[in-house]
């Protein structure tokens, strides 16, 4: 289907606009519409504006509750734990990290938990957080409250979501930071919604159809009984998946998936999180002269085809940054009725929406 390009400023006012009619206070909107639109430019479509339906659908459902600030749990030294409240996730999960890196300064090392957060989305803005202020910083998110997606390895059907893993490295002078960001599925649920909306059939060893046998086809995902995601890298992806959900759903207070505990039918994510600043361990120059000394050693590795040079964690969103602020991002058809609908939903019209994102 055709896709439309659209700069970032015109998704992000009227992804704001749409939010703000649903309630936000205009600040909110803005943040979370800028976190959404980064995704975007960052290459991740799976965690852009395309998730606007999804918000809007929870917020009319009570499912989220905007303008709702993060609740201190327990303010213990280096330990820290949140409650989201439901609200936006961009928007309590930065306080949250806010207030891990200024704990942080005082105690070199801080854990810090987030339970109860609606959709947080790309976790590496969090990561990026951290190491914008020069700290070391490790998230374990988990997804609760919502229908499993994800098949444990040797399992037939869903059974957890696809709990991302988030570590984050500060750069040095020559190099940016490092950002290793990525769902413990083999693709992000929203990478298959992507596929479903564009037409495309997903690759192979991503998804399972309702019998547990491998599919391409990513409206499995869409129907009832419904298919399942596998984990990236088999029983790896699936050992790392688990422990996620562990760390994120039990440490935090929030919940596992597992049955025993509610789901109305939202997108919560909890999160455990370590923050630590590297000037404490072997050092700021330490750190530095090996990033440099190790990412220099691995991108003269001679690349297997010559168009496709060897990277590092963070690369291709940079690269997709610039290349999607030069030549704007495309928003396919699908996707795109479907916020003209959510704007109609919280009281805009289309014709008003469209005007926005001209
Ligand atoms: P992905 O598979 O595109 O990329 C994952 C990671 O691999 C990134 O850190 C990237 O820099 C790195 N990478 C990619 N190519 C590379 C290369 N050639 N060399 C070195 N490193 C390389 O990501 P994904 O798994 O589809 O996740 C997409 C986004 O979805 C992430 O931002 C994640 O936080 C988000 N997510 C959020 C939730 C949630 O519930 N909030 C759930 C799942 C995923």
């Amino acid at each position: 289907m055709q896709a439309t390009p659209r700069t970032a400023d015109q998704l992000r006012k009227l992804t704001s606009a749409i939010l703000q009619a649903g309630g936000s206070a205009a600040a909110e909107a803005d943040l979370v519409a800028d976190h959404l639109v980064q995704a975007n430019l960052a290459g991740h479509d799976s965690h852009g504006v395309g998730m606007v339906p999804s918000y809007i659908r929870q917020l009319k459902a009570g499912l989220v509750i905007p303008n709702t600030r993060a609740k201190v749990v327990k303010d213990d030294g280096a330990v820290l734990m949140f409650d989201g409240g439901r609200g936006y996730g961009r928007c309590v999960a930065g306080e949250a990290m806010e207030a891990a890196i200024a704990r942080c300064r005082q105690t070199g090392v801080v854990a810090v938990t987030l339970a109860n957060a609606a959709h947080i989305g790309r976790v590496g803005a969090y990561g990026e957080m951290a190491s914008a202020a020069g700290l070391v910083s490790l998230h374990f998110v988990n997804v609760t409250d919502h229908r499993a997606l994800v098949a444990p390895f040797r399992g037939t059907d869903a059974r957890f979501v696809t709990n991302p893993v988030c570590i984050a490295i500060p750069g040095t002078d020559r190099q940016p930071p490092l950002l290793l960001d990525m769902a413990t599925s083999a693709i992000a649920m929203g990478k298959v919604r992507v596929a479903k909306n564009e037409g495309h059939l997903v690759p192979e060893g991503i998804l399972i159809d309702e019998n547990g046998k491998p599919t391409r086809d990513p409206n499995v995902m869409y129907r009832e009984p419904s298919g399942a995601l596998q984990t990236f890298g088999g029983h790896k992806g699936y050992a790392l998946a688990v422990v996620t959900e562990l760390l994120a759903g039990a440490l935090s207070g929030g919940p596992t998936i597992q049955p025993g505990n509610v789901r109305k039918g939202g997108t919560i994510n909890n999160m455990f999180a370590v923050a630590l600043d590297p000037a404490r361990l072997a050092g700021v120059d330490w750190l530095r002269r090996e990033i440099d000394g190790f990412v220099d050693y691995l991108k003269g590795s001679p690349p297997a085809d010559p168009s496709a040079p060897v990277l590092v964690p963070g690369d291709p969103e940079r690269r997709a940054r610039q290349e999607r602020g030069r030549s704007g991002i495309e928003v396919d058809a699908t996707t795109w009725e479907e916020i003209l609908q959510a704007a109609e939903a919280v009281g805009i019209s289309r014709e008003k929406a469209t005007a926005l994102a001209s």
